[in-house]
């Protein structure tokens, strides 16, 4: 079962967060049918969205992450909610995969290095804070480094890693860890969170050893006094319901909804993130103009 681990540092220097995404990013791949650099690049971005939206405080509330680079990938977009749930799909999910010379997935070469990374946080008031940062590799890792120093302020340091079964391409692993650095942080401190991140071993190497999520923050916690916030168990969950779907048709011209009616009888829609198909007779389509212009005239 998937589940992320919070902690800070009793001298209150570093706040830690470490995930085990492994069927988070295996039901993406299914639900998607997605080629490896594709299942490398959103396992990725899953696993940051999720732990950096079990940092909202907010009940309710939710943060969106997205990529766009130059590459063949196009936009990856995920979703998370303050649980740490989260959801996302990509452009073009069967994009090329190359791989660097070591046999590692060049996930730089899939999403593109020219582009831009947008984080938007929705606390339901209607007006959501947004921004946006350039990517800096492509990796996601540095984009999402990159995110927090250009955006936030907040010195970062992340990893993610998603192992494919050699056989079948199968998730069979994924993680991530995302450390961050706290106004309370002296020149100490950051030196030897410095060094233990730099010897810490790949995130599906110490999985795939068996470690913990709890295991996995004491290590790349070396040397500190660690508190436990909490550990949340996490999911690939979508918000999708026939009246979100309605409300998005609702929101077209009624010329548009008519045309949907005279020629093609009605409408099916389908969920982006999970695959769920929404279907709309005539008589459906007709009674959503009705509720609109009713409203229209309140
Ligand atoms: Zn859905």
């Amino acid at each position: 079962m998937d589940k992320i681990i919070r902690c800070i540092t009793s001298d209150g220097a570093v706040m830690a967060s470490v995930i085990n995404s492994t069927d988070i990013v295996f039901t993406a791949q299914k639900l998607h049918s997605t080629s490896p650099a594709a299942t490398a690049a959103i396992g990725r971005l899953l696993s940051a969205a999720s732990m950096m939206g079990a940092q909202l405080k907010q009940k309710g509330a939710t943060l969106t992450v997205r990529i766009k680079g130059d590459g063949p990938l196009g936009t990856l977009v995920t979703v998370a909610d303050s649980n740490g749930n989260v959801r996302g799909y990509l452009e073009n999910s069967t994009c090329e995969t190359e791989h660097y010379h070591k046999g590692k997935i060049n996930v730089a070469a899939a999403v593109g290095k020219n582009g831009y990374i947008d984080v938007m946080r929705d606390y339901g008031t209607g007006e959501p804070y947004m921004s946006r940062a350039e990517l800096a590799t492509g990796e996601i890792a540095e984009d999402i480094t990159s995110y927090y120093v250009q955006s936030e302020q907040i010195p970062t340091a992340c990893g993610f890693g998603v192992l494919l079964d050699k056989e079948d391409g199968e998730v069979m692993l994924a993680g991530g860890f995302l450390i961050q650095l706290l106004p309370g942080a002296d020149e100490a401190a950051c030196d030897k969170l410095e060094k233990n991140i730099s010897s810490l071993e790949p995130m599906t190497t110490m999985l795939a050893k068996g470690m913990s999520v709890e295991e996995i923050c004491r290590t790349a916690l070396q040397g500190f006094d660690v508190e436990i916030i909490d550990e949340l168990p996490v999911h690939y969950v979508c918000s999708c319901s026939r009246e979100r779907v309605i409300n998005s048709i609702a929101s077209l011209n009624n010329d548009e909804i008519e045309a949907m009616i005279e020629e093609d009888g009605g409408a099916e829609v389908s969920c982006n993130f999970c695959n769920k198909k929404y279907v709309f007779g005539s008589e459906d389509l007709r009674q959503i103009i009705e509720l609109k212009n009713k409203k229209e005239k309140n």
